[in-house]
């Protein structure tokens, strides 16, 4: 059944509001008038049964001072109304701040409905609500974090922010620093494990693959570690945990950023208090604060089991690892990924790749599978010509970076960079000082909004222009910085005559079949090379022609 609602309806006009200034105005807002609009639109809610009207007739809303308003928060204590409803939302505050709170807070809190008729909100409908109301509900955050940068910022979020370390325990792999508890130092024999956990991961085995391995080579999981190495724990959490190592402890290792050295924490929050569980914050609203302790795992490498761990690598019953092309092959045709397929013939077996979208139905898509073998042939060839023009575009970097000075080159973006920066400070403070505009008066609501936006897209513009100065000035200085580390990491596969998984997923971000012998791969490096070449054939033309003919001669 239903749930039945006692509803207050509340009234509110005032001259000093300016709600009677004009003769339209004082006609559409006059106690009958939102009386009326209020009841017509409660017609059509039958769930909702009127309770009580409360009007407060020359009563400002800047506060609550007001003797109905009073009455209706008392009723609304006792339990007597459950639900409130107003023509729209100045009646019932003109201080957004202030309605914000009760509307955000309280009520949830106290499991009060609220409905502004004419702005389209209805707290029981949040999707529609949130799309009616959102400039207010804009308004409302800043107002919070106006507030809360200035009053209720816990020293628990001061600490999180410079990137302290909070938690209870250390992650394993860490250990809590005995001279300072917010810092966390390297504990290498769970490092160890922890690497191990990565490389494995790396190599194609499944969480359950790795976990089983840790157990049979008798790692102690981290909860028993950490017993075994005297961190107090709570006895009565330990009952409901199985010794071991399993599926999710070694995902919760793969997946935990702290590993590279950052501190991520405030995923969590209690949404309010009529909520008690914690939600999840979406990923932008983490605080990760980075290189607050030593690195067990490189970022790079973190960064491809992330992605790994993404893909839909599902291992085949008989064997702990996948394929070496495994979630990587796809149907140029119509985009379905391709599936693996044994077909037995003549006493041989043979493997096919196949489109996923023919299994389904016969005349998805009628684009040819391929061999298995011919497949990995051409990976195999192609990738190791990849790899050959990545080593030859190193060595050529190298020389010209010997023979070239790019320092000047790279001070040009440093400053074009440092006054985008600029801008976008004198941009962030002229978008603050517009709430304080909007509260003095100077600006309307809507105005207030407008200019927000404006300035919201323009630091876009900005933060986009800097980012992509960043990336040219770091291909001027290509080598010296982290760039080419996967250059290194690929000279060791240079000739490379068979696919390994580790490999593949370094270098391959996607496969497409074109057919039967025909294949395109994508790869992760593909824009950088270009890059860096594009970069050899410029010096080489400004002077350098010597360095660059005397490699291509070679
Ligand atoms: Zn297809």
């Amino acid at each position: 059944m239903q749930k039945t609602y006692q509803a207050a309806v509340y009234l509110r006009l005032s001259r000093e509001d300016g709600d009677v200034a004009d003769g339209g105005k004082a006609v559409s807002n006059s106690i009958a008038n939102q009386k009326e609009l209020v009841m017509d639109y409660l017609k059509s809610h039958p769930e909702i049964k009127v309770a009580s009207i409360y009007t407060d007739d020359g009563f400002s809303g800047v506060n609550f001072e007001r003797p109905q308003f009073q009455k209706m928060l008392s009723d609304i204590r006792e339990g007597k109304i459950d639900c409130v409803a107003v023509k729209d939302l100045s009646r019932f505050a003109r201080n957004y701040i202030e309605a914000g709170r009760y509307i955000e807070k309280i009520f949830p809190m106290l499991g009060i409905r609220f409905i502004a008729v004419t702005d389209g909100y209805d707290s029981l409908n949040e999707d529609m609500g949130n799309d009616m109301i959102i400039p207010l509900k804009n308004l409302i955050n800043d107002a919070y974090c106006r507030d809360i940068s200035v009053k209720i910022r816990s020293h628990m979020d001061i600490k999180r922010r410079s990137g302290e370390y909070i938690g209870p325990f250390a992650a394993y792999g860490y250990l809590k620093d005995e001279t300072n508890k917010n810092h966390l130092v390297v504990d290498e024999y769970a490092a160890d494990v922890v690497r191990d956990i990565f490389t494995m991961k790396l190599c194609g085995m499944s969480q359950q693959s790795i976990a089983d391995k840790l157990n049979a080579d008798g790692i102690l999981a981290p909860l028993q570690y950490k017993k075994s190495i005297g961190v107090g724990l709570d006895t009565s959490f330990q009952k409901s945990v199985k010794p071991g190592w399993s599926y999710n402890a070694v995902l919760r290792i793969l997946k935990n950023e702290v590993y590279t050295g950052t501190v991520v924490q405030g995923k969590c929050t209690t949404p309010n208090y009529k909520i008690k569980k914690r939600i999840h914050k979406v990923e932008a609203d983490w605080i990760r604060v980075e290189d607050m302790h030593e690195a067990i795992i490189p970022r790079n490498e973190y960064e491809l089991v992330q992605e790994l761990l993404l893909r839909d690598t599902r291992v085949a019953p008989e064997r702990a690892e996948v394929f070496p092309l495994a979630g990587m092959v796809y149907c140029a045709a119509c985009g379905e990924p391709m599936v693996r397929k044994t077909v037995p013939a003549g006493g041989k077996k043979y493997v096919y790749y196949v489109c996923s979208g023919n299994k389904r139905d016969k005349h998805h898509c009628g684009a040819h599978g391929i061999s298995e073998k011919m497949l990995t042939e051409s990976v195999t060839g192609l990738s190791r010509g990849f790899i050959g023009r990545a080593i030859a575009a190193a060595c050529a970097m190298e020389k010209i970076r010997a023979a070239v000075d790019t320092k000047p080159e790279a001070l040009k973006y440093e400053a074009r960079i440092k006054k985008l920066e600029e801008e976008l400070l004198v941009c962030n403070t002229r978008k603050k000082n517009l709430y304080e505009d909007y509260k003095d008066g100077v600006l309307s609501r809507e105005e207030y909004s407008m200019f927000k936006d404006q300035y919201q897209e323009q630091m876009e513009n900005v933060a986009k222009s800097i980012e992509g100065l960043k990336a040219e000035k770091e291909a001027v200085q290509a080598g010296d910085s982290g760039r080419q580390e996967w250059i290194e990491a690929l000279k060791k596969y240079e000739g490379v005559q068979s696919l390994d998984r580790k490999l593949v997923i370094f270098l391959v971000e996607r496969i497409e079949v074109i057919d039967s012998e025909t294949i395109e791969i994508k790869y992760r490096f593909d824009r950088v090379l270009t890059e860096m070449e594009n970069l050899v054939a410029f010096y080489a033309k400004k002077g350098g022609g010597v360095i660059w003919r005397e490699k291509a001669g070679k």
